[in-house]
């Protein structure tokens, strides 16, 4: 069946799961274009710069916005997190889909530049669950972890905006769901 390549938003709360969904996705679909974001925030242990993120300091990060190079950024948490545009066009202009894993506020500024885009909103099963979660990572300072809780609850506010919700209860399914949304939407075609 024809496809058609679209942009996506995945966003949803620290901890929810988003990531391993999108990495389960790419895994099956190689050919979706993920983007490497940049970010003022140090690397956590395992992650690799230019692969997990761009680590740039906050002077790298600000000559990035001020030559227009950010498709989006937005204060996320206590850093910054921002999107190139290059990197979106480069999969775009090369007819593949891209799936932006960014928060609520590059969600909302990437729909005002791509009204075409499709947001999907990760959800989870409960709040005690994704408390339980984000304490079992262990990645977190106890500061950080409470900031990300209240970030945490404004982003979920904004579910209802999005096109699409997938509750990431059980991993396979929420993964073969998030699949099946890209593909359907691919299948119907956009403009993006
Ligand atoms: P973390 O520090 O846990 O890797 O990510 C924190 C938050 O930043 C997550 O909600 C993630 O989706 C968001 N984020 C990561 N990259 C970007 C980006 O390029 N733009 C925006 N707006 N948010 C991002």
């Amino acid at each position: 069946m024809e496809r058609t390549p679209r942009l996506f938003v995945v966003s949803g709360p620290a901890g929810v799961g988003k990531g391993t969904l999108v990495s389960r996705v790419r895994a099956a679909r190689p050919e979706l274009g993920l983007t490497v974001s940049a970010t003022t925030r140090d690397p956590r242990p395992g992650e690799v710069d230019g692969v997990s993120y761009h680590f740039m300091t906050e002077d790298e990060f600000q000559s990035h916005v001020d030559a227009g190079d950010f498709l989006e950024w937005a204060q996320v948490h206590d850093h910054r997190y921002g999107t190139l545009r290059s990197e979106v066009d480069r999969c775009l202009d090369a007819g593949r889909s891209v799936v932006l894993e960014i928060d609520v506020q590059g969600g909302a500024n990437v729909k005002r530049l791509y009204p075409d885009v499709v947001r999907i909103f990760i959800l989870p099963p409960s709040w005690e669950v994704l408390e339980s979660r984000l304490r079992g990572r262990g990645t977190e300072s106890e500061d950080s972890l409470r900031l990300r809780l209240a970030d945490a609850r404004k982003e979920l506010e904004l579910a209802p905006t999005y096109d699409v919700r997938i509750t990431n209860d059980d991993l396979d399914a929420a993964a073969r769901e998030l699949a099946e949304t890209i593909e359907s939407h691919e299948i119907q075609g956009g403009t993006t």
